[in-house]
């Protein structure tokens, strides 16, 4: 504002300076053309060039061809220095000079008006320019404080509620009826952030109690039993033992996962990039799992489409995406039930479908199928030794791999899994 008002007044101040000193070189000019005009006739007449009756405040020297001042109004001659426009004089003056041709020579005829009247006048401009910026400065800067403190307050109101916020207040959210209009988007993106603050702070809660829970329940269970057996000091049945093994394997295995999840959240799992047939890799897929199949009396086919599908990517990563979801689709399957595994390139993307006969999944657990540890039957699942972590991992190696994986499903009819990845990356 300050810059924008000394722009103004700079320009303004120029303007007029220029706009005074053009109507005093008119008046110069004007002044000038009546003495010439008066020599003129008084030559021709055979008069002395003076002595000229002059205007107030104009000065005139006439020279005749030799350069002598032949005629000068009171004060010092004018300075004999005949140019095309009006000049500026040492003594503060604006001279102009007009020459007369003779047959005797060129006389000049220089006519002065004084500039005093002029910078009178500029410096009342500039004595006004002087008091009248700061005031207005002042004013503008006093009710400008005044005005944007107003328009700001609800941006102050959300400052102070971000301020307050903490993990225990993210249940807290700026009513949208108290902001003005204007601010409504601000409120509400802000509201969303809050929104998906308080879930992802859910999620980790939530995380840390099923980790918990998932390797607690099973370790108190083994120290009971060991417990037990010690009191009566009966060394634990090959059986126990066998059990014990078991969970441990359980144990680990998750374990494992939770540190592939992290390093994948943490972009620190080195995937590698090389050539894959995926045609290939889906038949291993079908070879190993079939047996499996075959024991729960499960159909699994394969339709590898008509040509060869290959991507850049990690093959132990994708093996691990399609034998997870296979292995779902024979897990949670009825004796008699069809697994199709099938593969197709569509618009430079591959798709991997894997469709089962099976018990499906509720349309309201599908949501957050992908998520850590989330089990839809967690008793039909826990045994067979699920943790809920399996599709978690395929969705964060297909992220990876810029792919996505997506369900659609019918309970008591069946599930299909598709999973989309780029040809190219
Ligand atoms: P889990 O190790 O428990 O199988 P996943 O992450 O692989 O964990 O699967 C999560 C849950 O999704 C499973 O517990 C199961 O309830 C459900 N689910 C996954 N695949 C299928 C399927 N093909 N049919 C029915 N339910 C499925």
């Amino acid at each position: 504002m300050g810059l924008l008002l000394a722009i103004f007044s700079g320009s303004a101040w120029f303007w007029f300076e220029q706009s005074l000193r053009q109507d005093l070189d008119r008046h110069l000019a004007l002044h000038l053309r009546v003495l010439q005009e008066d020599f003129a006739s008084r030559y021709q007449a055979g008069q002395e060039p003076g002595p000229i009756r002059v205007a107030d405040g104009v000065r005139c020297s006439i020279f005749d061809p030799k350069g002598e001042v032949v005629f000068s109004t009171s004060g010092t001659p004018l300075p004999n220095r005949p140019s095309p426009g009006a000049v500026s004089l040492d003594s503060g003056d604006r001279m102009r000079t007009s020459v007369v041709r003779t047959e005797e020579g060129d006389w000049v005829v220089a006519a002065a008006l004084g500039e005093g009247e002029m910078k009178a006048e500029l410096n009342e401009v500039r004595a006004y320019f002087f008091l009248f910026v700061p005031l207005l400065l002042l004013i503008s800067g006093v009710s400008g404080y005044f005005v944007i403190g107003r328009a700001l307050s609800p941006v102050e109101e959300i400052r102070r509620r971000a301020e307050r916020i903490s993990r225990s207040h993210l249940t807290e959210r700026i009513p949208l009826s108290e902001v003005p209009g204007e601010f409504h988007d601000l409120a509400s993106t802000f509201n969303d952030m809050l929104e998906r603050l308080e879930r992802a702070f859910e999620d980790l809660e939530n995380f840390a109690s099923d980790v918990a829970h998932e390797l607690r329940t099973p370790l108190a269970n083994m120290r009971g039993t060991l417990e037990t057996s010690l009191q009566e000091k009966e060394p634990p049945s090959d059986d126990l033992l066998h059990s014990f093994a078991e969970e441990i394997d359980r144990m680990t295995r998750i374990i494992t996962d939770l540190l592939t999840l992290a390093k994948l959240d943490l972009r620190q799992y080195a995937l590698e990039r090389k050539p894959v047939s995926l045609t290939s890799l889906l038949e291993e897929v079908r070879e190993i799992w079939t047996p499996v199949a075959v024991e729960g009396g499960v159909e699994l086919t394969y339709a590898p489409g008509p040509e060869e599908v290959s991507l850049e990517g990690d093959a132990v990563a994708l093996r691990r995406v399609w034998m997870n979801l296979v292995e779902n689709a024979i897990k949670y399957n009825r004796p008699g039930g069809k697994v199709k595994i099938s593969l197709r390139q569509e618009d430079g993307t591959v798709l991997v479908e894997v469709a089962d006969t099976g018990y499906g999944i509720p349309g309201e657990h599908l949501e957050r199928l992908f998520q850590r540890f989330y089990r839809v039957d967690s008793a039909r699942s826990r045994s067979t030794g699920g943790a809920g972590l399996g599709l978690a991992i395929c969705k964060s190696f297909l992220e990876a791999h810029e792919g996505t994986i997506h369900v659609e499903s019918v309970p008591e009819e069946g599930t299909t899994f598709t999973v989309k990845l780029p040809l190219e990356r």
